[in-house]
């Protein structure tokens, strides 16, 4: 028997084989149970996640007579023509590479002619995004007027691609990008069959390599069994896939929000020695800087792919301010994307990593900036009579809240931002972190709620979020709003005490000691510091 790649071996046959996409399986097979196959689906989700896999399973299920939800076909020549991609009933197309319109029209044509064996007919188009226009029109035409016991199962991980008028005429299927824990129990699974030795960090390490595809982490598997004769470490794994561990990027974080220049390119300097990759390297390193964020907001355990952090490292990392965070977060994601483009990837990195530091002890400056006691300097005469007043007013409050803190819920019809927080922050409830910095808009019986920056945008946007702010806001008010998200742009400093606050900013950056660092590290000098157009 000719030897198969793990990635093929155990490609999903039957519905029981498939993993991690439970809520995909119920809607199939409801569709088998009540005989109702829509004549066109669309299949969306990430690359390996089982999308042409289930098209197949699918095709096999409607149309073999003996496979049935979980049981599995003895053999049967229908079911093996289709695994084979022999059928004459069941085909495949590939549309990056048959993408033109002329394919498309040879479907077509095959499509009104009734099938041989089967009881349906069946058309996957992979990739069908990569259609041409003219392709899509000829599609279309065929789903507007479909043939009896034809089916079309578009699997795509474009969506958005695809015209509006074909995705109206489908079914859409969403599948799930792998979370780590399913990819983890899969591996464990086919190592003890193919008995394989391996520890469980380098489980961890290969689910978190694949990026939530079940396809990429057999592939992963597959090379490192191969190089370590079935016998895999996470010392060796790391080396051969050449990926950074935690230890290091814990330290280059760490130094990254200390500003410390020295160090940060000391420990760059032990990555490349080492031979690792350097774009692995930033991916990892974002990836470290996202799971610090959401430990951060205490929100870790809503998502899955969270890199674990020792309690240690988690404690001393969460000092730092999230604003910090952000930054350096926003600005390894560019980086990240510059070294996908560039031949220099070493030398990008290291200027980088500079400018990360940098970057981190502007922050720092902008927190002693924002101090009270040089915002009271930089007020005016009417800015001060006017802080005088919110001052009493708040005192005021501040009274009658305590007479109300027995009963901490306020419940008032009017909207108010202050009286949300207030309750969010005395509820405990996680949202009061994530909507502090936001602005709110009030349009009628919509709020509209602007985050400042696209992490904090990501979070609040899901459905399920909106769902419980929603739920909380029409707790506290006695009234129903809609809540919307939107990304706002950040606050630029246009007027004059901005200016002041700039020339503050640039002349204790001069002093700093990153700076003199930097100087004696290079041997330069910085001649000035402009403002960001
Ligand atoms: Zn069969």
């Amino acid at each position: 028997m000719s030897y198969k790649v793990l990635s093929r071996k155990y490609r999903p046959k039957t519905f029981s084989e498939v993993v991690g996409q439970e809520n995909v399986l119920t809607i199939l097979k409801s569709f088998i149970k009540t005989d109702s196959i829509p004549h066109a689906l669309i299949f969306c989700g990430s690359r390996g996640v089982g999308k042409t896999s289930l098209a197949r399973i699918f095709a096999k299920t409607i149309n073999c007579p003996e496979l049935r939800e979980d049981k599995i076909c003895s053999d049967c020549s229908i079911c093996s023509e289709i695994d084979e991609s022999k059928s004459l009933d069941v085909i495949e197309i590939d549309a990056a590479s048959n993408n033109g319109v002329d394919q498309i029209r040879e479907i077509i044509e095959s499509s009104n002619y009734s099938s041989i064996n089967c009881k349906y007919k069946v058309f996957i188009i992979d990739e069908v995004h990569m259609l041409s226009k003219a392709a899509f029109n000829a599609l279309l035409k065929t789903l507007e007027e479909p043939n009896k016991n034809t089916i079309f199962i578009l699997a795509t991980t474009e969506v958005e691609r695809i015209p509006l008028t074909i995705l109206s005429r489908c079914q859409m299927i969403n599948f799930k990008t792998l979370n780590k824990g399913v990819l983890a129990n899969h591996l464990k699974n086919v190592c003890s069959k193919e008995k394989i030795t391996i520890d469980d960090e380098s489980v961890s390490l290969i689910s978190e390599e694949s990026k939530g595809s079940a396809r990429d982490s057999l592939g992963i598997l597959e090379q490192l069994m191969t190089s370590l004769d079935r016998n895999i470490d996470v010392e060796n794994a790391r080396k051969i896939l050449g990926t950074t561990s935690n230890q290091i990027l814990f330290r280059i974080s760490r130094n990254l929000l200390t500003s410390d220049i020295k160090e940060c390119l000391k420990d760059y300097s032990v990555i490349t020695k080492n031979g690792y990759d350097s774009k692995k390297f930033i991916h990892s390193l974002l990836n470290y800087f996202r799971s610090a964020i959401y430990y951060k907001l205490e929100i870790h355990n809503e998502v899955n792919d969270i890199v674990a952090i020792e309690e240690s490292e988690k404690k001393e990392l969460l000092k730092y301010d999230i604003e910090l965070f952000e930054n350096l977060f926003d600005e390894l994601i560019k980086l990240y994307e510059l070294c996908n483009k560039t031949e220099n990837i070493k030398f990008i990195i290291e200027s980088n990593l500079i400018k990360l530091c940098l970057v981190s002890n502007y922050l720092n400056f902008n927190e002693i900036v924002d101090s009270k006691e040089i915002k009271e300097e930089i007020l005016t005469t009417e800015e001060r009579v006017e802080n005088a007043q919110k001052d009493k007013i708040d005192k005021v409050q501040k009274e009658e809240s305590v007479k109300q803190k027995k009963n901490p819920k306020i419940t008032t019809k009017a909207f108010d931002k202050s009286v949300l927080l207030k309750n969010l922050k005395e509820l405990k409830d996680e949202n009061h972190k994530l909507l502090i910095d936001c602005d709110f808009k009030l349009e009628g019986k919509t709020i509209n709620i602007e985050t400042k920056n696209n992490l904090l945008y990501g979070i609040l946007k899901e459905d399920e979020k909106i769902e419980k702010i929603s739920k909380l806001v029409n707790e506290i008010f006695t009234d129903t709003f809609i809540i919307r998200i939107s990304l706002g742009s950040k606050k630029e400093e246009k007027s004059e005490s901005g200016d002041f606050k700039f020339n503050e900013k640039k002349d204790k950056l001069f002093e700093s000691e990153t700076m003199k660092n930097l100087f004696s590290t290079f041997d330069c000098r910085v001649l000035d510091i402009e403002k960001e157009k």
